[in-house]
């Protein structure tokens, strides 16, 4: 999986270097983009019931993964501008969230954390 990871940042890397686009992606540039493609991937779901967005059609599921596609390879790009180790950044945070959210408590509840602090 890492290996994969970082294939694809490099990927990412020669795709902007060969575009000259390094000097538009400042953090700020990047963020808006990545939430601008978020936005693109909540509006294939904005009006579904539940139901119908956990079974889509073979058309739609491609357009979501192009939506997902496009998140991603944002959130790489704002890591790799910052000089963040993104598995390590998320690794910690599943830790955080660990600890924010022991088995015994969080288990089965849907209740944020500070209600049971
Ligand atoms: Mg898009």
């Amino acid at each position: 999986m890492a290996d994969s990871l970082d294939a694809l940042k490099q990927k990412i890397q020669a795709f902007v270097d060969e575009r000259d686009w390094a000097q538009f992606h400042t953090p700020k540039n990047l963020s808006m983009a990545m939430m601008v493609e978020a936005a693109e991937l909540l509006e294939h779901f904005q009006w579904d019931t539940p139901a119908e967005s956990q079974t889509l059609s073979s058309e739609k599921r491609e357009q979501v993964s192009h939506e997902l596609a496009d998140t991603l390879v944002y959130l790489l790009r704002i890591a790799q501008v910052l000089g963040i180790d993104i598995i390590d950044a998320a690794n910690k945070k599943i830790a955080l969230n660990a600890e924010k959210y022991p088995v015994d408590k969080a288990r089965g509840s849907r209740a944020k954390y500070t209600k049971y602090l």
